[in-house]
């Protein structure tokens, strides 16, 4: 962190959401005696993914909701795992079911996520629900692209109208967020790896708002940030020390561009606190809408 730079307090705002969240499990415990609970598939020991499993895990044990874990050995095929889904989906006491990323390659996961009951799609991945948020109606959003959008809520951003580049243009980060800024009114520039490094710059440098997804250091680079915009790094990467970092570069030299931005959000502590805390407000979402309505 320097402290030259105007990070935003993602750590605060996902606390608030939270706290939002622990008072609707409250109350549809008391109101409805239904226990919200969340079930995470898994295939595999990634390491990394059993990292955001226990994030998980300990947001749901903090907010009341009960977590349940479903593990599976790298072997299982596609069949097998879309036959777990089937009973997952079923399963009345299980209120949303998310399938940890990445799967083996032998397995398919836009098949996995097609497969996921819509009413207990809370990563929101599936066809009939990205089908619903391309028409702006009725959808889960996606977790991190809802995170994004609910960070420039929060600091009072105007979407409306505004220049947003989004670089990244992956099905579960880049694509749905683009299509959502657009369902709020922004002048949306979806940038990937066949812009030209000459177009990318063009477009930063005329940008309101900077989301970075690529996974890449050194595509969005601080000299390509221009005066009171403001920059969400989701990328989650290892530095060179193996530090866990953001896409965007910021050491102290980076820090004199960086520090003309309006606001950063952090890595860690950014964008994917806030794809943790909006992942339970989809569970409580989904639990109103199916049993409250
Ligand atoms: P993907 O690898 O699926 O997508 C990366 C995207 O970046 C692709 O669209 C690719 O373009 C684009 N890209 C790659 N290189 C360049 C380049 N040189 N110039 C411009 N665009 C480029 O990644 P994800 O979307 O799954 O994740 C992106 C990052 O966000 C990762 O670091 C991931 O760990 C992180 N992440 C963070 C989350 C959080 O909660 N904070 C949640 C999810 C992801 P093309 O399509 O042309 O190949």
């Amino acid at each position: 962190m320097n402290k030259n730079i105007n990070y935003i307090d993602c750590k605060s705002i996902a606390e608030s959401i939270k706290d939002d969240v622990k008072k609707d499990v409250y109350k549809i415990k008391t109101d409805l005696n239904i226990e919200p609970s969340l079930a995470v598939v898994v295939v595999g020991n990634n390491p990394a993914s059993m990292t955001y499993i226990r994030g998980k895990e300990k947001d749901c044990n903090e907010c009341g909701i009960k977590f349940k874990c479903f593990s599976f050995p790298e072997s299982i095929t596609e069949d097998e795992l879309l036959f777990e889904i089937d009973e997952l989906s079923i399963d009345d006491s299980i209120h949303g079911i998310i399938v940890q990323l990445p799967l083996p390659k032998h397995i398919d996961p836009n098949n996995v996520a097609n497969r996921i009951n819509i009413y207990k799609d809370v990563d929101g991945f599936g066809y009939t629900n990205m089908a619903n948020l391309m028409h702006g109606t009725n959808y889960i959003p996606p977790c991190t692209p809802a995170g994004c959008i609910e960070v420039l809520d929060r600091i009072g951003f105007n979407l409306s109208g505004a220049n947003v580049v989004v670089v990244g243009r992956s099905n579960i980060v880049g694509k749905p967020l683009a299509i959502m800024l657009t369902n709020r009114d922004a002048n949306v520039t979806l940038c990937h790896s066949k812009t030209s490094h000459d177009d990318l710059v063009k477009y930063c440098l005329n940008a309101n708002v900077i989301i970075s997804a690529t996974g890449r250091r050194d595509v969005v680079l601080p000299c390509m940030i221009p005066n009171d915009c403001i920059v969400l790094d989701v990328g989650i990467n290892r530095d060179e020390n193996g530090k866990l970092c953001g896409d965007i570069r910021n050491s102290d030299v980076d820090a004199m561009f960086l520090s003309k931005a309006r606001y950063i959000s952090p890595v860690p502590g950014g964008i994917g606190l806030m794809t943790r805390a909006m992942l339970l407000k989809n569970l409580i979402e989904t639990i109103k809408t199916n049993l409250l309505d």
